[in-house]
């Protein structure tokens, strides 16, 4: 999966606790495992990654280290941010489970590897599986919040969707920005 859809998936469920430093967290968790990828823009900001040669898809991308990870956020940053930091960290890993690589989620416990789906990144599957997960956050606001709010939120979304879709992205930053600022006012 592209980076593109990680940040979108963390943006979802981080934006459904209504949480704006829940929601800053996922984001940056969302994109942290593939830190381990040579050609992601994660990995261009942190380039000493590279020198410890992992593999992609790795240790990087286990429950395990995701645990660690937010225990660490949890010592340095608090509760909000740990939350955040998991939410974000697993969403990616799940995330990936839906290509035909799969994911060893448990490494380095087992080398076992998850498939629950066969989407190749870049792939029209992967926008379909983006608006599933957005429709999936946009109901799961909707029954947990006033209707009215839903209702905005619901529009706002499928905006969102629409024009992820066709690949507009500044148009897909302004949409996730209405949906930040729906959350802060809520
Ligand atoms: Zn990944």
């Amino acid at each position: 999966m592209t980076g593109e859809t990680h940040l979108k998936v963390g943006v979802c469920l981080g934006a459904i606790t209504l949480n704006p430093t829940i929601l800053v967290w996922s984001m940056a968790g969302s994109l942290l495992p593939d830190i381990d990828h040579p050609s992601t823009s994660i990995n261009k900001y942190f380039s000493f990654a590279s020198t410890f040669n992992f593999h992609h898809r790795g240790l990087a991308h286990s429950f395990i280290v995701a645990t660690i990870i937010s225990l660490l956020v949890y010592a340095f940053f608090g509760a909000y941010a740990a939350i955040g930091m998991l939410i974000g960290y697993t969403s990616h890993i799940i995330t990936d489970c839906f290509t035909p690589k799969g994911v060893a989620i448990l490494a380095p416990i087992t080398s076992q590897k998850v498939h629950l789906g066969a989407i190749t990144t870049g792939s029209a599957a992967e926008s379909v599986f983006v608006m599933f997960v957005t429709l999936l956050s946009v109901a799961y606001f909707g029954y947990t919040q006033n209707w009215p709010i839903a209702a905005i939120w619901s529009a706002a979304s499928l905006v969102a969707c629409i024009l992820a879709s066709t690949n507009i992205k500044k148009y897909y930053l302004l949409s996730t920005f209405i949906l930040c600022l729906i959350i802060l006012t809520t």
